[in-house]
């Protein structure tokens, strides 16, 4: 069950680092016993250093799945230098970004269906590192949202801005 990373070097190699929570603090990797289920299956978690701080990601059965979880979500920082280890963004442009990564999203979940299709299992290399990309390139989607905002993106959360204002002010 465990990963071994000599054995399975392109899984190894997709290995996300574990962002910094908001607060400043590093956070870290859990793994737990959930005491529901009946077998106290495994369960991971990315949860902050800083016990006052006490922020949290989402409980997943794999524990790299945590860490993309963690970081996508808005409790973490993304990191300065920001790199998908199976995608080169390098010299391109915020829109040509967003794009690329459309492109490999779209790309991946046809992949991940046509392995379903084949019945391929999810335990198997090939399915686990199609979805570890799919995560990847969801994260790295978040990240491209905030760090290269479309102007239409721009001008609807202006206008959500602009609403709840005149909803507050009740003009008719
Ligand atoms: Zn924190």
């Amino acid at each position: 069950m465990s990963e071994i990373p000599n054995q399975n070097q392109a899984l190894y190699e997709l290995k996300p680092e574990i962002n910094f929570c908001t607060c400043g603090c590093e956070a870290r990797l859990v793994k737990e016993r959930s005491a529901e289920s009946e077998k106290g299956k495994l369960r991971y978690v990315v949860r902050c250093l800083d016990e006052m701080c006490g922020r949290q990601g989402r409980y997943t059965q794999y524990p790299w799945q945590a860490i993309l979880e963690w970081n996508k979500s808005p409790m973490s920082e993304f990191p300065d230098d920001f790199r998908i280890p199976f995608m080169t963004l390098h010299g391109l442009a915020g829109e040509e970004i967003r794009g690329k990564l459309n492109e490999k999203r779209v790309e991946l979940e046809q992949l991940i269906k046509k392995l379903r299709s084949e019945k391929v299992g999810g335990n198997t290399e090939q399915m686990k590192i199609a979805r570890l990309q799919l995560m990847w390139v969801i994260y790295a989607q978040s990240w491209a949202k905030l760090k290269y905002p479309r102007e239409d993106e721009l001008l609807a959360a202006a206008e959500r801005a602009e609403q709840s204002e005149e909803e507050d002010e009740m003009v008719d």
